[in-house]
């Protein structure tokens, strides 16, 4: 997430629900789940909830938190190996693009990397589109890749690019055959001010604009002293995200303070429905939220935000497993998979 100097003001809204016939479809999946389906909400393995399920309605299923650790270590060890950063522009960062492709293209996704320049500086954004499903209708879930130059950004934000990583993976190997089209992507430069993202929905058309059915963001998911925010930004992504979490007796509330300070706010500013999760960066964890949630009131969510102790050992293992679960959630819910 960038700092809140980059803060910058959201001016446009679209409202999920004008899109008539995207919120009519949505609307019928989510109603299958809560009204057909209880027993299929997450929590149960993916295999004795699948039987239980409606048909056609498959549960998500649970991403291993093991493999999303594994692909932390591995970012860990390229800042390592590059100065003790992945940030724009320094080695560590096209490094770390270079680790996620690989994983992609040999899982059978069709990968682009799109260059954009930020002050003379070369910087990537990496789309990967799972092949199939109907591209007019596109769920997009994305993080940003770049860390800031202080540290290795495993919180901020290997947590949510490796979530997203291997929810991708997860859709590789299950097959999952959605009825939209899935893509995701890890933006450059975000903490630059989202430059990455920026550029990449600039270049959209509006007819390609209007495709993205939703834009799911991801950035710190795993803070050492957890919260369970959710992005309040579109009723009917933030619904799912709220049922997911509900079936796991885990309270949240609406983020906030990361509002307009990460990717989905160029997705939002251009009027595409956005949703997302966030553990929290130097907000201090309340009483009452300590007392919901565990941890440590009266110390920031993330004492190492952008700070060179944002390392491997600066990640809450069960926050991070939870919410990689509930990206699946939202994926397959929204996707129709
Ligand atoms: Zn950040």
């Amino acid at each position: 997430m960038s700092s809140s100097a980059d803060r910058h003001p959201l001016t446009s809204r679209r409202s999920w629900l004008r899109r008539a016939t995207t919120a009519a479809a949505v609307g019928t999946a989510v109603a299958a789940l809560v009204g057909a389906a209880p027993a299929a909400a997450p929590g149960g393995t993916a295999a004795a909830a699948s039987h239980r399920a409606a048909p056609g309605t498959l549960a998500a299923p649970d991403i291993p938190v093991a493999n999303v650790k594994a692909h932390l270590s591995q970012l860990q060890s390229i800042a390592t190996a590059n100065g003790g950063n992945r940030a724009h522009g320094r080695p560590g960062y096209k490094a770390s693009i270079d680790y996620i492709k690989a994983k992609l293209d040999a899982a059978g996704f069709t990968t682009t990397v799109q260059q954009f320049s930020y002050f003379g500086t070369t910087g990537y954004n990496l789309i990967a589109d799972w092949p199939g499903g109907d591209t007019d209708n596109v769920v997009f879930s994305g993080a940003h890749l770049d860390s800031v130059s202080a540290g290795p950004g495993i919180n901020d934000n290997g947590s949510g690019s490796a979530a997203v990583l291997e929810t991708a993976l997860t859709v590789a190997r299950t097959g999952a055959q959605p009825t939209k089209h899935l893509r995701f992507g890890w933006w450059g430069a975000e903490e630059m001010g989202m430059v990455g993202s920026r550029n990449y929905v600039n270049r959209l058309s509006s007819a390609d604009r209007g495709r993205i059915d939703a834009y799911l963001n991801f950035d710190m998911i795993g803070s050492p002293n957890p919260g369970y925010f959710v992005y309040d930004d579109d009723p009917t992504i933030e619904s799912v995200f709220k049922q997911y979490f509900s079936g796991q007796n885990i309270a949240t509330e609406p983020e906030t303070e990361g509002d307009g300070r990460s990717d989905h706010a160029s997705f939002k500013n251009v009027g595409i429905p956005v949703g997302g999760l966030f553990s929290g960066a130097d907000y201090r964890k309340t009483a009452a939220q300590a007392q919901k949630w565990g941890g440590t009131s009266g110390q920031a969510f993330d004492r190492c935000y952008h700070r060179s102790c944002d390392t491997t050992s600066n990640i809450n293992d069960t926050a991070l497993d939870r919410n990689s679960d509930a990206i699946a959630y939202a994926v397959w819910t929204l996707s129709g998979a």
